[in-house]
């Protein structure tokens, strides 16, 4: 499956405040992370990707430093309206 590798870096204004509120801050970058690759989805390729999602909290030298890896597929199933039984696949053209 073609697929993108992507990395969502929690902004280093944040990194006090993910330190004090770990699962409300980390829990808000999954979310928000997601929604953006959803959108961009259903905006650009009008289909639902696939999307999975993993938080690395520390750099292989321990420093400090929340990020999200991403593997989110090159294509996706468009719905092709009310009826439909059988999504159609669609494929990012780059
Ligand atoms: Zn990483």
């Amino acid at each position: 499956m073609p697929h993108f590798h992507l990395v969502f870096t929690l902004p280093s204004e944040l990194k006090p405040v993910a330190m004090r509120h770990p699962v409300e801050v980390y829990g808000a970058l999954f979310q928000v992370t997601g929604e953006v690759l959803a959108e961009l989805g259903r905006t650009h390729l009008r289909a639902t990707l696939g999307l999975t999602l993993v938080l690395h909290t520390w750099t292989r030298d321990l420093r400090f430093h929340p990020h999200v890896h991403v593997l989110a597929t090159a294509a996706g199933f468009r719905w092709m309206g009310a009826g439909s039984s059988t999504p159609e696949r669609t494929t990012c053209s780059r």
